[in-house]
């Protein structure tokens, strides 16, 4: 037989030498500690907390992504998109442990945050001894999160939190917890819990039964009066607009992320269809998977090449939020599909989660749907293309 290969296009030599070297970091983290334990995380539908906590020990940093300042990574944008391929090409429950904690926690306290905000709560986070998350669906809003209908009602120094929210990864775990909520004026912020269990009035219960990145937890929180350091809230957003720009840097970074799935189909699947016989020969030898694997090749190429190119437009500060709407439809629409096509090459054992496809099958799904879901991604792009709102 030959060699596999698993870099249709040699996706490799656009890399430079150093990002390679993150990815090689990353890519022997995750073969070698996530890999072997992941699907029992997964099939107990239990927090793989442990494996996420060993990415912010890496000999290379990658926690804060792209941000600077407070010990944050200072990654360029093509080397934080691929420690997103590559936390995704082998499991998506700790790609969104990481993603929630390093990109959206993180990263709206950076962009959002006052000085002295920023210099009280990064430095541990950086350093991963307090875990952030994102606090901004709620049961009555989702794909609609510019109209959130939890509260904020300033009374003396506090602000007085009120409302619920869903879906909210590491919810039941976090050391900082954002909250978005509108003020008694009907202006949009970001509020900051510390220590949100300790806090009288918050609950935080998991989502159970899923069936899409079962190791990592969503959940439901419920506020009712619970108070807030008037200083807490985050000084640099008073609209929804403001939270765009964190929005648009983790959308990007769940572009790479379903790039990064979908190459860990492909290589599962030519693996597999290369040793797998029947009718004595190779199932790779028959017309019909060796054109399955040509579209999930071309398609691969296509995603990383759109990735690679979307994440120099945002080295250059040229990205718009189409552009990156329209990247992560694309791929998170690609990736459903070749995750679909991988798990059929591997037949009955596609099901089973020990060879890793039926996994990265489920997992897709969830990437399909959140950082906003197929439709509201195009109708973002279908705006910047055409100049017309077309969301209600
Ligand atoms: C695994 C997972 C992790 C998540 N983590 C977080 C998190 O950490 N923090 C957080 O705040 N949120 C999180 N979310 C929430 C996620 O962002 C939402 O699920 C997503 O925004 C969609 O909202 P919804 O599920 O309420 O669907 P809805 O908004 O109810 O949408 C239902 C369907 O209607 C479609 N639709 C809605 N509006 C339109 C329209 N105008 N035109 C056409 N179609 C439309 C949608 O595309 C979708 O197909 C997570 C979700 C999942 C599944």
């Amino acid at each position: 037989m030959p060699t596999p290969d698993f870099d249709p296009f040699r996706f490799d030599d656009l890399l430079t030498p150093a990002q390679r070297t993150l990815r090689d970091q990353v890519r022997a983290y995750m073969e070698s500690v996530v890999r072997p334990a992941i699907n029992d995380y997964w099939e107990r539908a239990e927090m793989a907390r442990d494996l996420a906590l060993g990415l912010g020990k890496l000999p290379i940093p990658i926690i804060g992504g792209t941000l600077t300042g407070y010990g944050c990574a200072g990654l360029d944008n093509v080397s934080s998109g691929l420690v997103k391929y590559e936390l995704c090409r082998v499991d998506g429950s700790v790609s969104t442990m990481f993603g929630v904690h390093s990109g959206l926690a993180i990263s709206s306290i950076a962009l959002l945050g006052s000085e002295e905000q920023k210099a009280r709560w990064l430095p541990s986070m950086v350093a991963m001894e307090k875990l952030g998350a994102f606090g901004l669906t709620e049961p009555e809003r989702g794909s609609d999160a510019a109209h959130v209908q939890t509260t904020a009602r300033r009374v003396g120094d506090y602000w007085v939190l009120n409302g619920q929210k869903r879906w909210i990864g590491n919810g039941t775990i976090a050391d900082i917890l954002i909250i978005w909520a509108r003020d008694e004026g009907g202006r949009f912020g970001g509020f900051v819990l510390e220590n949100p269990r300790d806090l009288p009035g918050f609950q935080a219960e998991t989502i159970t039964g899923k069936i899409a990145k079962r190791a990592v937890h969503q959940a439901n929180i419920t506020l009712e009066d619970v108070h807030i350091p008037a200083s807490d809230r985050l000084a640099h957003c008073n609209s929804f607009r403001d939270l765009n720009a964190v929005l648009e840097y983790t959308r990007a970074g769940v572009a790479w992320e379903a790039v990064g799935l979908a190459a860990g189909c492909y290589e599962i699947a030519l693996d597999y269809a290369c040793k797998r016989e029947q009718f004595g020969k190779p199932i790779a030898s028959y017309q019909l998977i060796q054109a399955k694997l040509v579209e999930m090749a071309a398609e691969l190429s296509q995603m990383q090449l759109l990735v690679w190119r979307l994440a120099q437009l945002m080295d250059a500060g040229h990205a718009s939020a189409g552009q990156i709407s329209l990247a992560k439809q694309t791929c998170a629409a690609k990736a459903r599909k070749m995750a679909g096509q991988a798990r059929e090459i591997l037949g009955g054992n596609g099901i089973l989660i020990e060879n890793h496809a039926a996994r990265l099958f489920t997992d897709a799904e969830a990437t399909y749907t959140y950082e906003g879901t197929n439709e509201i991604n195009l109708l973002i792009a279908g705006r910047e293309i055409t100049g017309i709102s077309a969301f209600v």
